[in-house]
């Protein structure tokens, strides 16, 4: 999936050079491109190397979910990841609605 991201955004990634280092480049790419993506993504967009990361934001226990647990506890494929936020509890807390929801992408991309 990172593959058709780079290929979709090439041209609009090399053309702002502007950015003063490095660092704020790949920040600009993490905000306009990576986190856009995430927040699109749905279950079925990722591949079997990626994981679903849940932070939670009271107690910050941390799981890593894979696509297949999460299909396996009736999420539709067609869900998006981030609707997870609302509808994970915490396992260490017990907290609702304090999730934060990312995308750990594999190597192999979807
Ligand atoms: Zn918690």
């Amino acid at each position: 999936m990172l593959e058709d991201l780079w290929i979709k955004h090439r041209e609009w990634v090399f053309e702002p050079l502007y950015y003063s280092s490095l660092d704020a480049l790949i920040g600009a790419l993490d905000t306009k491109i990576i986190r856009p993506a995430e927040y699109l993504a749905r279950i079925e967009d990722l591949g079997c190397s990626d994981l679903v990361q849940v932070d939670c934001a009271a107690c910050h226990d941390v799981a890593l979910l894979t696509p297949d647990f999460l299909l396996r506890l009736g999420l539709s494929p067609r869900a998006k990841v981030m609707d997870l936020k609302s509808r994970v509890r915490c396992r260490g807390c017990a907290a609702r609605g304090r999730a934060v929801v990312s995308v750990k992408w594999g190597r192999e991309g979807g």
